[in-house]
Order: structure tokens, then C-alpha cells, then sequence
């Protein structure tokens, strides 16, 4: 039975029984919604779509999908160490599917509830499969952590581990012999990445410069290099890896996911050598899972090194076109 597009958004985005977030003035039904930043912070903005078939196969479970596109958005707002408040979906569904639409909703929201972000609006069409998600956050104006504050000499970190969103893809795609445990957690890292935004809070103030890892980590890196004009040399060895990723046994194919892979949602960031003392003490206690895994340097561009040998990629991250 076809649904009319304002059925659809009651039944399954709308909750009348969900508290209103902070700052929503007027959320979903009006022509806009009307949000309120709490007094003296910045809002920062960031918006990614998620195309079936080019960004997610499009036969994938509708609540792991749902969880992926606000969680890659989320990962936006961490890596400007900006807090989570609104987000916004718009929708682009080639039918309206109840059972898929129902299981949508239910993702969408336990990721929304888990990190504090109130929907309060979209658009809803008919077409091929696509996601539309643009959150919205608060920052202390210049606390931002934006990609143009590093400098030479500056030490070059990464939050957690690499190569597991490439791997994850792996997994999800069946290409891995892997025991199911590891197959698991390779396919939840892929589905819900987790958004840094613990990590970020603790880097403001302290990291010089930070990104999230979405195209791999020389790519994205080479960000940071381009905007504040330095180069960065990596240090292969200390590129820090899943026990599941470890367990294939295919060093040199782990390691170029974890330079290139890109969908890690990691969290890339660089600090002053003076600041260190400060980072190293909260990796040390535990309040920071990080791992030093290179410096920036004069020149420009991203510099791989192997046992002190010049480091030679395959490719150096995911191409959008
Ligand atoms: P308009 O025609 O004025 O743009 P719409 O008919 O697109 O309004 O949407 C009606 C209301 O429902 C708006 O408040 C809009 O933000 C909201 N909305 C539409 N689609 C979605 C969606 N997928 N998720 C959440 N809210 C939605
Ligand atoms: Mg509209």
C-alpha cells in the first residue's frame, strides 16, 4: 500500500515521546527547524551523502547502514572537536519499503541517542538509494581543531587503530579467511565506526592540528601538510593495528590498508613537542588510546619510511571520481 511522504516521517522519524533535545526550539514539522546554540558557541556544520552501491551495498541491513551515515557525519564534528547537538536526513528511497524503513529508523536512533544529536528535520524523495545526513554541533570559538595550526617538528598521532575500515569492507564483502570473531569485529567497525569525540575533547588545546581519517590516512594527512605548509614523514613499523587484522597474516596488505585504506573514522591529529609531555602522560594512564606514528618536517607532501628506507605505496587513497 503506498505511504504519502508525512506518514512515513510520523511513523518512522518522528517521536513525540523522545525528550527534545537541547536547543530545539521547533524540530520536525514546520518549514524549517528553529535551533538554538547555547550562549557564546560556534556551530559547526558538515554534511556527507552515502550512495547504495558506491558508499554501502545496497542490500545491506537498513539499520547497520543507517548507523554508519550518522556515524561517519559524527566523526566530522570529533575531529573539529565540536559536541554533537542536530542532524538533519534526507532521504532518497526507491520505494517505501515498512520493514526496511522501520529497521532504518530503529539504527538511526540508537546511534542518536548513544551520542546526544536530536533529528529535527529532512527531505524525503523517491529515487535510487541514497542518505543524506548533515549534523550540526557546538565549539568554544577558536578551540576548533582545524587543519591548518601545525607546525615543523610537530608530532604526528592517531587515535586507536588502522586499516580495520578497509578490512571491515573486506570482511563485509567475504573476501577474509578469518575465524567468525574476527570477522565481526571487522564488519562493526565497517557499519559503525565510532566518531572520536571522547578523544577530540581531550586535544583542545593541546593538539595543533586534527582531521578524521575517511580516505586513508597519507591522504588525509597530506590535508593537514597542504594547509599548514609542512611535510609529514610516517613511520610504517609504528602504524598500530587490530589483533584481528594481525591475524592475516599479510603484513604488507594490512599496512598498505591501514596508509590507504581510507573509512577508518580515526582520528589524525599533531601536537607541539612542548605539548607532548602532556599527551604522552594521558596515553600512559589510559585516557588516551593514540600512538605517535611519525613528525612533520620541512617540503611538502606525505613521506613513508620503512626501516629507514623510503616506504613505496600501491595507492595513496580512496578516489571520489
Ligand atoms: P517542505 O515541503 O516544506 O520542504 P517537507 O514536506 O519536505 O517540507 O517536510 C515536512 C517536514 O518533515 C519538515 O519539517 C521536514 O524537515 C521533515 N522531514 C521530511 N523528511 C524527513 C526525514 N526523512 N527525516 C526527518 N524529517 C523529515
Ligand atoms: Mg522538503
Amino acid at each position: 500500500m503506498p505511504m504519502h511522504e508525512f506518514e512515513l516521517i510520523r511513523r518512522f522519524f518522528q517521536r513525540p515521546e523522545a525528550p527534545e533535545g537541547p536547543g530545539v526550539v521547533l524540530g520536525i514539522g514546520d518549514d524549517c527547524a528553529l535551533l538554538q546554540p547555547a550562549q557564546g558557541q560556534q556551530l559547526a556544520l558538515s554534511v556527507d551523502t552515502l550512495v547504495a552501491d558506491v558508499h554501502f551495498p545496497a542490500d545491506a541491513d537498513p539499520a547497520e547502514i543507517a548507523q554508519r551515515a550518522l556515524r561517519v557525519n559524527l566523526s566530522d564534528l570529533a575531529a573539529m572537536g565540536a559536541s554533537p547537538r542536530w542532524f538533519t536526513l534526507a532521504l532518497t528511497l526507491p520505494e517505501a519499503d515498512e520493514h526496511w524503513l522501520r529497521a532504518f529508523g530503529a539504527g538511526l536512533f540508537v546511534a542518536a541517542d548513544a551520542y546526544g544529536c536530536t533529528l529535527v528535520g529532512g527531505d524525503t524523495t523517491a529515487g535510487p538509494l541514497s542518505i543524506t545526513v548533515q549534523v550540526m554541533g557546538e565549539v568554544a570559538p577558536a578551540r576548533a581543531l582545524r587543519r591548518d595550526g601545525a607546525g615543523i617538528g610537530d608530532y604526528v598521532l592517531v587515535t586507536h587503530c588502522l586499516g580495520d575500515g578497509a578490512g571491515g569492507l573486506a570482511a563485509v564483502r567475504g573476501e577474509l579467511d578469518l575465524p567468525e570473531a574476527e570477522l565481526a569485529y571487522l564488519r562493526a567497525r565497517y557499519y559503525r565506526p565510532e566518531p572520536r569525540l571522547a578523544e577530540a575533547q581531550r586535544l583542545l588545546g593541546l593538539a595543533s592540528a586534527a582531521l578524521d581519517i575517511s580516505d586513508g590516512l597519507v591522504a588525509d594527512l597530506g590535508h593537514i601538510c597542504a594547509a599548514s605548509d609542512v611535510a609529514a614523514q610516517i613511520d610504517v613499523e609504528t602504524l598500530p593495528l587490530s589483533p584481528a587484522l594481525l591475524a592475516l597474516d599479510d603484513r604488507a596488505r594490512v599496512r598498505d590498508w591501514a596508509l590507504t585504506g581510507g573509512d577508518d573514522y580515526e582520528l589524525c591529529f599533531t601536537v607541539p613537542e612542548a605539548r607532548m609531555p602532556e599527551v604522552g602522560l594521558m596515553i600512559a594512564r589510559g585516557e588516551l588510546n593514540a600512538t605517535v606514528v611519525g613528525q612533520l618536517v620541512t617540503g611538502t607532501g606525505v613521506h613513508c619510511l620503512l626501516d629507514g628506507e623510503p616506504y613505496t605505496l600501491e595507492d595513496t587513497g580512496y578516489k571520489h571520481f
